[in-house]
């Protein structure tokens, strides 16, 4: 056995170990000690993953696919390595190999679903060749106010030529993503949505990738389903969204989501149109690796999204729902799922600016908030740092709303006063702290 191995597994371990007792996340700190005691470790650790390796990469709903495709792997009695918490760079993807090996210092996984930031792909797949890669989207995120989704297609495209017998799964409906899959010279697979969902009337946010990526033509939509992802063509060089692989239909977005894929019929109990396409992007390339997933809808069942993402608690009578926004598409998509909820509800918005979340905060000027009007909603409480310029943001289109800089303040105050339901949408910076308290609180 290879000393440097055990000694990077065994200090991991100790770190990740110690990181808990005190409360910390430890996670990344793990994954650096070891691959600095053991270069080589994350190559022979995922070496030893007995079937296939998976990585999830996009802007939006990289967590929620990943750790579904794990629970659906798992339901089909498989050993899965995974990054559940969401940290997708270099060292927390170590540290997931790391800490799931024994103190043999071996791995016993039969799969890897491993999340990976965009931007770390170039970093990440010189140490192993994923199987397969999931591209969720393309949406420009909190810091991409400037041409940075060019940048961040270009180090995906270097990471797709990486790993050249690496087949991508992408989603067909976003022009963006599908262009960079079918000119990789990778094998790809897509999944998409053919049948036109919305009114055209209620999708009019900001969008991106308007504009042919092959000619500079501007792309002819047929429909819109959020976004830029719906039915696109370019009238110039022909290049058009591909017919789905794997092809969602009668789909309904209520209280609940419902689609057919392969003649099968896919249920979900919880909210968000933007989950359909996290659901099918996990059954795609499920299936797609040849996995009967005989379980799903089971699956589907007992999911809570974690992390934040879509998150339920129950306080006190109140139920609350704590959501990730941290970009344009996510917020709007973000507010769809609220109004998706027929029943009155509390809204608390917090906005940080810290250096994770883009300590410039003028996108919050593209997201739709007056369609909260629409929404039976009745209070708003922004709350966080830049509480104030949501304030301001929401007056800007006449919705009145609370002030309160401490969250736990604002949540304890809605769950005494409320309507019982409340829904807590927070950037990222944000995330983790609110989780906890409202962790603490659920636990009295
Ligand atoms: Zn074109």
């Amino acid at each position: 056995m290879n000393i440097r191995r055990l000694l990077a597994v065994w200090s991991a371990k100790f770190i990740g170990f110690a990181c808990r007792l005190t409360g910390k996340q430890g996670v990344t700190l793990a994954g650096q000690i070891a691959l600095k005691l053991d270069p080589k470790i994350l190559t022979e650790l995922a070496g030893e993953v007995r079937e296939k390796v998976f990585v999830v990469c996009g802007t939006n709903g990289k967590t929620t696919t990943n750790n579904l495709l794990c629970s659906a792997i798992e339901a089909e009695k498989k050993k899965v390595v995974c990054n559940h918490t969401g940290s997708n760079m270099l060292n927390g993807v170590v540290s997931a190999f790391v800490l799931s090996a024994g103190m043999n210092g071996h791995l016993d996984a039969d799969y890897a679903c491993i999340e990976i930031d965009e931007a770390s792909t170039v970093r990440i797949l010189p140490h192993f060749k994923p199987d397969y890669m999931v591209l969720t989207n393309l949406f420009r995120d909190q810091l991409d106010r400037y041409g940075e989704i060019d940048i961040t297609m270009n180090l995906l495209k270097d990471a797709m030529h990486m790993a050249p017998d690496m087949t991508v799964i992408v989603n067909a409906d976003d022009a963006l993503s599908a262009y960079l899959a079918m000119e990789s010279g990778n094998a790809y697979v897509t999944y998409g949505i053919s049948e036109q969902v919305f009114e055209e009337s209620i999708v009019n946010e900001i969008r991106e990738g308007r504009f042919c990526k092959k000619c500079g033509e501007k792309l002819v939509y047929h429909f819109y389903h959020y976004s830029q992802l719906g039915d696109y063509e370019c009238p110039s060089c022909g290049f058009k969204r591909p017919d789905p692989d794997f092809d969602a239909s009668n789909i309904y977005a209520g209280g609940k989501l419902a689609f057919d894929v392969e003649g099968r019929h896919i249920t979900a109990n919880y909210r968000g149109f933007y989950n359909i396409y996290n659901i099918l992007a996990a059954y795609t390339v499920a299936r797609t690796a040849e996995m009967d997933l005989k379980h799903f809808n089971d699956v589907l069942y007992r999911f809570n999204p974690q992390n934040g993402r879509m998150e339920q608690f129950e306080i006190d009578g109140t139920h609350i729902m704590l959501n990730l926004a941290k970009n344009p598409a996510g917020f709007n998509q973000n507010i769809s799922a609220v109004m998706e909820d027929e029943t009155k509800k509390d809204v608390i918005i917090l906005i940080n600016d810290n250096d994770q979340d883009g300590i410039d905060i003028s996108w919050l000027w593209d997201v739709d908030f007056d369609r909260f009007k629409d929404a039976d909603v009745n209070s708003i409480t922004v709350s966080g740092i830049r509480c104030q310029d949501m304030r301001l943001r929401l007056k800007y289109v006449d919705i009145p709303s609370a002030l309160e800089p401490d969250v736990e303040k604002a949540i304890q105050e809605r769950i005494k006063n409320g309507t019982g339901n409340l829904y807590v949408l927070v950037n990222y910076t944000a995330l983790y702290s609110t989780r906890n308290i409202l962790k603490k609180l659920e636990q009295g």
